[in-house]
């Protein structure tokens, strides 16, 4: 009888950290999966806003992409040229 009783102490003994450990393997994959598709915060450039003005332009200096909101811009049309920065604008204009 006591026997018995053992077995079933170390039988439950076992069964719970079975299940911890498969709570820590699920809890590594949530993460995994999270951090693969970007996580709780991605990058602007990432997940553009609707509506917003999210097109990318290319420092002609530098190679940064930035939204042209926040570009220098210079010309107008196909001849526009767009500096990330005032100071990537003065490299090539010295
Ligand atoms: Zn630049």
């Amino acid at each position: 009888m006591t026997r018995y009783l053992i077995g079933i102490i170390i039988s439950l003994v076992a069964l719970t950290f079975v299940r911890a450990v498969w709570g820590i393997i699920q809890k590594a994959l949530v993460d995994e999966v999270k951090s693969a598709v970007g996580g709780d915060a991605p990058s602007p450039a990432a997940k553009p806003v609707p509506g917003a003005d999210t097109t990318l332009r290319r420092c002609v200096t530098c190679g940064t992409y930035k939204p042209e909101s926040a570009m220098l811009r210079y010309g107008a049309g196909d001849k526009s040229r767009y500096f990330c920065s005032a100071d990537c604008e003065k490299k090539v204009n010295s």
